[in-house]
This record gives structure tokens, sequence and C-alpha cells, in this order.
């Protein structure tokens, strides 16, 4: 494949509306870029930020502050919007298969697809849900609020950010109705394993103070419907259970025979273009980039992989030399504890309280604005 400049119309597909799509997708001006024609291919009309997910089961946000609705931009931009779900890319033909049988061409190819939360067994039943995609949330929410039996007990699987972040905003039905029970379970012995202990004390005494309950070293080795069974030989029933038990990648990468890592993530050099093909960009959870340990797998780093992505898509279709995505080590870590209280992280920098979360509404509700324009 020639990589030059040409007149000839060159035609983009982004695979998912992620944070580094949502950014291109601002940015891509039709007049400006005449000889790009961009579609889009999510699996959801609507992409949501999980930034404010918490928020919005705690009923402080709603449904629509806290997503987009992809297909609306794209026909505002002159995008092509295709609701569907790619479940093959043959990259050395440039053409991707989706769900719905379709064979969609390209010249040059940008995957933000996410990732999904780790699940030993597919089949779960109706009162198990997944925090991801971040659509179930209005599902959960459902499933808690129709609930007509009295006690109530709530699993959430899973103590890292996401987990506690959901159990904390859970613990407003607490308030609202005494006889829910709120239980966490967590592999690790401590609440948001590798953070500074000072993080991992005060998030342990938070949950205490609303109630909710942890096993921790808890390790989960079958659920059914009723019931979570431990390693120890414990049992811990419930009516609805939340899995927020890591992050992982779906087979996407691996049956395409991309260049990928342990957990089937796309390979991607510091350029954020695949080891396998020089036309193929990727970015946020669905990557990891070749020899960089820096790099997490959460929204801030999608957002900053953002606009290193659209530079260097634009340069490759004109045949320039591409510009390295440089990862910080120290970025801003801000979860929420409920009750508009929350934890800020910032290097060796720990604030916790209602200041805490007031920064996280303002960066959340800032972004969303300026990405909604
Ligand atoms: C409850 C919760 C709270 C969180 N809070 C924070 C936080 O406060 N800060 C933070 O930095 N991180 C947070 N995270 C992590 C964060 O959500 C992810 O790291 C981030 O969303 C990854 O962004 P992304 O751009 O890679 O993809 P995503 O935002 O996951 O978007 C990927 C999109 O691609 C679509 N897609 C997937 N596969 C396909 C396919 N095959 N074909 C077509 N479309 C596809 C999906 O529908 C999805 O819309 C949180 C996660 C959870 C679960």
């Amino acid at each position: 494949m020639i990589l030059q400049e040409s007149h000839k119309i060159k035609t983009l597909v982004l695979v998912g509306g992620g944070h580094a799509h949502i950014h291109i997708l601002n940015k891509y001006n039709k007049k400006r870029y005449q000889n790009i024609k961009i579609i889009l291919i999510s699996s959801d009309t609507y992409q949501y930020y999980s930034g404010m997910a918490s928020g919005y089961l705690e009923g402080i946000y709603q449904q629509d502050d806290f997503r987009f609705n992809l297909k609306a931009i794209c026909n505002e931009r002159g995008i092509v919007f295709i609701e569907d779900s790619v479940v093959k890319i043959d990259y050395e033909n440039q053409v991707l298969h989706t769900k719905g049988n379709q064979k969609i061409e390209y010249d040059f190819l940008s995957l933000n697809t996410g990732s999904i939360v780790k699940v030993k067994k597919k089949e779960l039943g109706p009162n198990v849900f997944s925090v991801k995609p971040l659509s179930n949330l209005k599902k959960i929410k459902n499933a808690i609020e129709s609930l007509v039996k009295l006690d109530k007990s709530i699993v959430i699987m899973g103590g890292g950010a996401a987990g506690i972040e959901i159990a904390l905003a859970l613990s407003m039905y607490q308030q609202n109705d005494s006889n829910i029970h709120l239980t966490l379970i967590d592999r690790h012995n401590t609440l948001l394993n590798g953070s500074p202990k000072r993080v991992q004390e005060i998030v342990t005494s938070r949950m205490k103070e609303v109630g909710i309950e942890t096993y921790l070293g808890g390790f989960v080795t079958d659920i059914n419907e009723n019931y979570v069974y431990l390693e120890n030989g414990q049992k811990i029933a419930f009516d609805v259970l939340v899995l927020a038990s890591g992050v992982a990648q779906t087979s996407l990468y691996k049956d395409s025979n991309f260049i990928v890592d342990d957990s089937s993530s796309m390979l991607v050099n510091d350029n954020l273009q695949s080891l396998s093909a020089d036309n193929v960009f990727g970015a946020g959870d669905c990557i990891q980039i070749r020899n960089n340990n820096l790099v997490k797998k959460n929204g801030v780093y999608a957002i900053r992989q953002a606009p290193i992505l659209w530079k260097n898509i634009l340069k490759v279709i004109k045949g320039k030399s591409l510009k390295r995505f440089k990862a910080q080590k120290t970025y801003l870590q801000i979860i929420s504890l409920g009750q508009k209280k929350g934890i800020l992280i910032y290097g060796k920098l720990v604030i916790s309280g209602y200041f805490a979360w007031k920064i996280k509404d303002l960066i959340d509700t800032s972004y969303m604005k300026k990405n909604k324009k």
C-alpha cells in the first residue's frame, strides 16, 4: 500500500465510539477534509461517559447528561453512521465484517472499541449485570427499583475504582429503603488494590460509614442465579449481582490475527499504529502500547491519546512522519464516594470530601458540554 498524498477520496473507518473517536467526530470538518470520508461503526447509537456513571445511578445526573448520541453527531458532521458490531477485521484486504453481515471496505482504520468486564461464565441469570456496556446501568437501576420484596440483597463483585463507585452510589438506596443490604466482594485483601495505603483507608472507612459489607480475599469460584460461591466455602445470596470484576478484551483482535498482547489487546507502537498494519490505528482500552507499562486502561488515557490519534491518521494519509504518544506517569484520578463526596489522587496528594467530588463534577460536566457542541 502506498501512503502518499493523493486527491482520491480516502475512506477512514472508525470502529467504536470511544473517547478518542468522540474527539475525531468533533474535529472532523467535511469542508476542510474534502479528501476524507469518515464512517463510524458502533454497536450502540449512544456512547456513555463512565466518569458520570455512578452519579447517574445515584440520581445526580440523568441518562442524557452522560451519553452522546453518536448517530445525531455523525448526521450533523457529514459522517456516515452504521449501528452494527464489527466481528472480524481482514486487514490484509482492508475489509471489515459485521454482525449484521455487512462488508465494509476501508483505506484507513481506527479502533476504539474499549473493553469488557472479566466474566468467567457467559450464561448468567437475568438478575446478574455487568457494568459494561454502560447502557446496562439503566437495567441495574430498573432491576433494583422493581424488586418488590422487602429485604433486598445487592452484591457487587470487584473492589477496584469502578466497583467502589457503583457500590457507594447504590448505598443511596439504603438510605431511602433501609431493607437494602449491600455487599462488595474482592479477591484481594484490600480495596483498590495497588493504590496508596491512605487512599485504601479512606475508601474502607467510607464503605463502613455507609454500611456496605465487604468480603476481601474472597475469590469467587462460581455464580448461579441466587448465590456467589467463594473459594473458602462461603456462599453469598443476592437478588441483584453487579459485575465490576476487572478489564478484559473480546477476541476481535486475536481472531483477526492482529499482533496482540497476553490480554488480547491490539499491540501498537508509540504512534498508536498497529504492529500488524500501517494503515490501522487504535486508542483506549482496546490497545496496548508496545513496551509501555505506564498507560493504564482508563478513560483518562483514552482522552489523552485522542489528539495524537487524529493527528497521526491525518499524517499517514498525507504520507508525513508520525507523532509519538508520550505517556505521563502521573494523572489526576478522582473516585466518587457517593452523596457528592469524592477522593482526589494526584501523585502523593490525596484530598477527600465534597471539594474532590466538585472538581470531578466540573471536569466531567465540562467534558460532556465541550464534546456535545
Ligand atoms: C463504572 C465505571 C466507572 C469508571 N469511571 C472512570 C473514571 O472516572 N475515569 C476514568 O478514567 N475511567 C473510568 N472508567 C474506565 C473507563 O470507562 C474506560 O477505561 C474507558 O471507557 C475506555 O474508553 P475507550 O475510549 O477505550 O472505550 P469505551 O468508552 O469503552 O467505548 C468503546 C465503544 O466501542 C463500542 N464497541 C465495542 N466493540 C465494538 C465492535 N466490535 N464494533 C463496534 N463498536 C464496538 C462500544 O459500544 C463502546 O461504545 C470507569 C469504568 C466503569 C465501568
